[in-house]
């Protein structure tokens, strides 16, 4: 027989199923096919469990025919007659209907004959329901019969002694069900010449894990639960080996790569900022600076993630490390995902930083450095002023969003990158940025949003990570309450009347609404409001009546009733950039009372005024979310009151999502809830199949112990033979996955 080999067309194995395949799921090699993995083992001679089977979903089950009934009925469309057989099956403890529908008698008959009373098989279809029954309708069958004489060529038939003791399934379609991709699979297996092997013979031994053929093989043929898991455990390692060759080599890059020592120089701004900082530094803030600054005195550019809680301190550490910079004669740039953000940080580095961002100046220190504010509504004198000041280093620190990095802004000497907020900032806009230096400038990203180690590692395993673990001293806690509409909706006139007493007491209020307008859709989406999936935060399936209330329906609302009397004002992503501005300097002055908002002040807007915030349909945020918009009030000494406002019944996942918000103040366990309840292949960016990703089993959250050997490996492996001379299959893989846009999950979360 012919062999193929893994990057053989899969039309070239011979089996009808082939070209339904290709169709399926886009595969179109032997590899590709190879690497569809089964979702599950069903084991021979026990019935499917149905528990986690939902309406809708398409489902491959082993039952045994419990009753089977076939009835001819008046074909009214064709006329004669047609057939319907209706079967009972049992599953492990559940029944499942299934409904065939024939019109040819010599197939009724034949269904009859082979979906019969005890009768044991395969079933696959989409979950209907009937009658408040589970059922399928027209499903494929592979019915296990007793002797070999019985099965039939067609595939609807296997004789019992064929069926394997372990079952795969696999994830299948309608077109093409999980026994026909078996059968596809194993006739590949049985012609394939060698699969390509990533590992290094050394690190496969030290590791204890199978040979790659055998993995293979074992994945899909096992024999016994320990042949599967032996092989989940070798290809789960191949692929965090891949993915952290990636980033080794990207490490191993840049650490090559020239950059400006930045050591500073004593007396300058930043001993002076120092000097007069109205607090003392927590201790996180301390180690992580101390690490920044060795990092900038080092000639190859940091690439150093800042992680951090709202209101961990990011900013004053950011600022430093920017100072050190200045100090050497550069410059540093700080990117915000959003103009809001941008102005709010230059308000907040100029009461900062005081008379040393009044560098000359009348009145300023001697010594001191500009601020500059490049965004992309600026009047055109006005912005040849600010891109004169970038290009002639008058202007030490530039702010700006991205939007910084398209213009033909060339500055004199940038020194460091700060980027506030990670999530829309990958590697091309890095590159971007270089660009505009004669060496690559040190870059810090800072993130409120915590992410779990492993899933840091491997989305940003290129970068050091430093974490602020703790909140600066005398900080008052936050208290959140969900307010359960659908229970008690008296409660809405309660909730502002609390607001209505905090604004007597002097206090500021943020009221979040999920959407802008009441307008049709499209216009909702707001390009400066994302979630953390970087999803435009209020395009949340937007059918109206489910998207929840709006800035532009409640504010009058309020503003004609229960809070006429205090001073409110409404903040969209579709306001004018300078009334965005007017609105945000106003509420950090304390003028405004109440801010009636979508998200856009989610992320970095400080006002320790700020006490209350009251998230209106609180449901339709995510958590991660929803923690850091929380993180806006409580940032005084005052305590911060949040309210989770919701029409969501009680016991429904809406409900316990908003409970465990409130239940915690630990990020990074709200994370892991977050991300849990994504498919992970969202947070990866990965395709409904798994299939383009390159993860298809391993999972960045459960595998954080393969994650770090393979690591560890990797690092020795790249650092022992760095073009991958020796192992010409990972080589191989590594370039597939780097220039792939699979490659853009390492870069963004
Ligand atoms: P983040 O950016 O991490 O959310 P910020 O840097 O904006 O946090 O800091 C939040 C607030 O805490 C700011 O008003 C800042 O001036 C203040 N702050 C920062 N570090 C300290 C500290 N060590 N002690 C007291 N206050 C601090
Ligand atoms: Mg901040």
């Amino acid at each position: 027989m012919t062999r193929i080999s893994w990057d053989s067309r899969l039309a070239t194995v011979a089996n009808r199923s082939a070209s339904k395949i290709e169709k399926a799921f886009g595969f179109r090699t032997v590899g590709d096919l190879l690497q569809h993995y089964p979702r599950r083992y069903e084991e021979k001679g026990r019935l499917s469990s149905l528990d986690a089977v939902q309406i809708g979903d398409h489902v491959t089950v082993i039952g045994r025919v419990v009753s089977s009934v076939q009835r001819e009925f008046p074909d009214r469309r064709r006329g004669g007659i047609a057939y319907r057989l209706e079967a009972v099956v049992a599953t492990e403890k559940d029944q499942l209907g299934l409904t065939f529908f024939d019109k040819r008698k010599s197939i009724a008959q034949w269904r009859a004959r082979s979906v019969a009373e005890g009768a044991t098989g395969l079933f696959s279809g989409k979950v209907g329901e009937f009658r408040g029954e589970r059922q399928l309708t027209n499903p494929q069958t592979r019915m296990f019969v007793d002797t070999e004489a019985l099965a039939g060529e067609d595939q609807a038939t296997i004789a019992w002694q064929k069926v394997p003791e372990l079952i795969p399934i696999y994830p299948a379609t309608a077109s093409i069900s999980s026994w026909q991709i078996a059968d596809t699979i194993g006739v590949a297996l049985d012609l394939l010449d060698r699969v390509p092997d990533v590992l290094p013979e050394r690190v496969r031994r030290e590791q204890r894990l199978l040979d790659v053929a055998t993995a293979l093989e074992l994945i899909h043929r096992p024999e016994t639960w320990p042949d599967k898991t032996r092989a989940e455990q070798r290809l789960r390692f191949d692929e965090a080996f891949v993915t952290q060759t990636v980033l080794a080599q990207r490490r191993a890059t840049l650490a090559q790569m020239p950059a400006q020592p930045r050591t500073g120089r004593p007396g300058g701004l930043l001993d002076q900022f120092d000097g007069r900082l109205p607090f003392t530094l927590t201790r996180g803030q301390q180690r992580v600076g101390a690490d920044i600054l060795a990092d900038l005195a080092l000639p190859h550019p940091m690439h150093r993630l800042l992680e951090g809680e709202v209101g961990s301190g990011k900013t004053v550490v950011a600022l430093r490390a920017m100072l050190r910079v200045i100090d050497s004669g550069g410059q540093a740039a700080l990117l915000a995902p959003t103009e809001v953000l941008a102005a709010q940080h230059r308000r907040s580095l100029s009461t900062l930083l005081g008379d040393l961002a009044a560098g000359g100046m009348l009145g300023g220190a001697v010594e001191g450095t500009r601020i500059a504010l490049l965004t992309g509504s600026l009047g055109a004198a006005e912005r040849r002023k600010v891109i004169e000041d970038i290009e002639s280093g008058d202007a030490g620190i530039v702010i700006g969003t991205h939007a910084l990095l398209e213009e033909g802004v060339q500055f004199a000497d940038l020194g460091l990158v700060v980027v506030d907020e990670q999530h829309r900032f990958g590697v091309e806009q890095r590159a971007a940025l270089s660009d505009k230096s004669l060496t690559p400038p040190h870059v810090l990203v800072m993130t409120a949003t915590p992410i779990p180690r492993t899933m840091a590692m491997t989305v940003f395993g290129d970068l050091d990570a430093s974490t602020l673990t703790e909140l600066p001293a005398g900080r008052a806690s936050i208290q959140t309450t969900v307010v359960p509409l659908a229970e008690q909706p008296a409660w809405w006139q309660r909730i502002w009347d609390r607001v209505g007493e905090e604004v007597e007491q002097g206090h500021q209020v943020y009221v979040v609404c999920p959407r802008i307008g009441s307008m049709g859709r499209g216009v909702e989406a707001d390009e400066t409001e994302t979630d953390d999936t970087g999803r435009p935060a209020d395009a949340a399936e937007d059918s109206t009546a489910g998207a929840g209330m709006a800035v532009e329906e409640l504010a009058p609302v309020l503003r004609d009733g229960v809070l006429s009397d205090v001073r409110l004002d409404v903040m969209h992503g579709r306001l004018p950039a300078d009334r965005k501005d007017a609105v945000m300097t106003a509420f950090a002055a304390g003028q405004i009372d109440v801010l009636v908002s979508t998200t856009v002040i989610e992320v970095g807007v400080d006002v320790a005024n700020a006490t209350t915030m009251v998230v209106v349909d609180a449901d339709r945020f995510g958590v991660s979310q929803l923690h850091q918009m929380r993180g806006r009030v409580g940032r005084g000494s005052k305590p911060g009151l949040c309210l989770l406002v919701t029409r969501a019944k009680a016991d429904t996942p809406a409900r316990s999502r908003l409970d465990a918000v409130a239940s915690t103040s630990d990020g990074v366990q709200l994370s892991r809830l977050d991300l849990a309840q994504r498919r992970e292949g969202d947070v990866l960016g990965a395709s409904q199949s798994g299939h383009r990703s390159g993860l298809r089993l391993l999972s960045v959250l459960r595998d954080e112990e393969v994650i770090l050997a393979a690591r560890e490996a990797a690092t020795r492996t790249v650092e022992a033979d760095p073009e991958l001379a020796d192992v010409p299959d990972l080589s191989a893989a590594v370039r597939r996955l780097d220039e792939s846009d699979q490659a853009t999950f390492l870069e963004r979360a």
